[in-house]
């Protein structure tokens, strides 16, 4: 008898060992912590309430849940809580939203944990849980959507305003330049030497302008018939890319090296103008020898980090991110051809796949180009 006292004792002395901490806890914490009976009246609540609502625990008790709730997120909860009592499921918690009314007649959006307590014989008896004010969590989360519905929006603006601006105006730079090569053809010659200048210089213009819109154009498509990301072989992407600039490896001696590179879920034929933008810029950006340009892959956490080295004239650091905007250029088009929109391409599609593009250098010992993609390895 002692023996069961004593164990007794000692389980009543840990009940109010925990009892205490519970009671702790619940006059202590933000959150709200109820309990109700199956008519939803309030059987417990802890001080937290009277911050919450306004209401002492002693006019919250005995009221009932429908008071204090809009009739439509009532609803929704009795819809809730009655699939909960028909499941029979023991210890399981529901997250739901619902507003709560303030005593002062305002409406405060909680989050409420709750479950339905049932007895042995499996009979629902009561529900517990917590109610917690979640007006900055919706406030913070209306300004995030607010903020990315302007993003999404101000970008499609812009994609459109460059898809629309190019495509319409290559047709009049269309109509001007085939006027321009009549009156060329016509009057080259047969006018004074600076107006046989002046031509040449409005006929370069025109040609110009007309790549600047090609390149606006196709800048501006990128991403815009997207095909789906499958699973796709890096080295056969490297090889298109290759074979494509064929002409101008072979004219500049070009030596292209290359590690073992993974099969990714990407859009290879974007992929393909990465490659080939890079390696193209680094054998027109050589230094005098014939280029050497070096492609390695390796995987880096979930995403792979490729790069493509060169041994070209290198870029001062201070460059390192215009590079990237697009009709940036460093040189004259007299000096290195081009428009300035590859690495813009490059960056855009790079984006699209979850990845990041930047570039290391140093003047005279080239450049390495590194991009990741993010992508399941097989
Ligand atoms: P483009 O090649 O038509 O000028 P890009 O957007 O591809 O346009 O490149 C932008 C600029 O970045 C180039 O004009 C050049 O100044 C610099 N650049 C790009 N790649 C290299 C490279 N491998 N080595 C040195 N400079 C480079």
């Amino acid at each position: 008898m002692i023996g069961f006292a004593a164990v007794a004792q000692g389980m009543s002395n840990h009940m109010d060992d925990s009892e205490q901490k519970y009671r702790l806890l619940a006059d202590n914490t933000l959150d709200v912590i109820w309990k109700m009976d199956l008519d939803l009246k309030f059987t417990y609540v802890n001080p937290a309430i009277i911050d919450m609502l306004g209401f002492t625990t002693e006019e919250w008790i005995g009221s009932k849940l429908p008071e204090h709730c809009p009739p439509e997120d009532m609803q929704e909860m009795q819809k809730l809580m009655t699939k909960e009592i028909a499941s029979q499921e023991k210890h399981r918690w529901v997250v739901f939203e619902s507003g709560f009314i303030h005593k002062n007649g305002t409406e405060i959006p909680c989050e409420v944990s709750a479950r339905i307590l049932f007895d042995e014989d499996g009979m629902p008896t009561s529900m517990q849980g917590t109610t917690r004010d979640v007006t900055e969590r919706k406030i913070a989360r209306a300004k995030l959507n607010k903020t990315l519905s302007d993003l999404k929006r101000s970008n499609t603006d812009l994609e459109q305003f460059a898809y629309v601006a190019s495509h319409d105006l290559q047709e009049p730079l269309r109509m001007i330049n085939g006027y321009l090569d009549l009156i060329k053809r016509k009057y080259k010659g047969k006018l004074d030497s600076d107006m046989d200048n002046y031509i040449e210089l409005v006929v370069s213009g025109a040609y110009r302008m007309q790549l600047l819109i090609d390149d606006l154009l196709k800048y501006s498509r990128v991403g815009n018939h997207a095909n789906p990301l499958i699973p796709t072989e890096c080295e056969n992407i490297l090889d298109q890319s290759l074979s494509n600039l064929k002409t101008s490896i072979d004219d500049s001696g070009a030596v292209v090296t290359h590690d073992p590179l993974p099969t990714l879920i990407a859009d290879g034929s974007q992929l393909v103008h990465v490659f080939q933008n890079l390696i193209s810029n680094a054998i027109k950006f050589k230094d005098g020898k014939p280029p050497r340009i070096h492609i390695s892959a390796k995987k880096d956490g979930s995403e792979w980090l490729f790069s493509v080295a060169d041994n070209g004239i290198g870029i001062e650091p201070e460059f390192f991110d215009r590079i990237f905007v697009i009709f940036q250029r460093l040189h004259g088009k007299s000096e290195y051809s081009g428009t300035g929109i590859g690495l813009a391409i490059c960056k855009k599609i790079v984006r699209q796949h979850g990845g990041r593009i930047w570039v290391e250098s140093e003047i005279g010992e080239g450049s390495t180009f590194y991009f990741t993609i993010q992508g399941i390895h097989r």
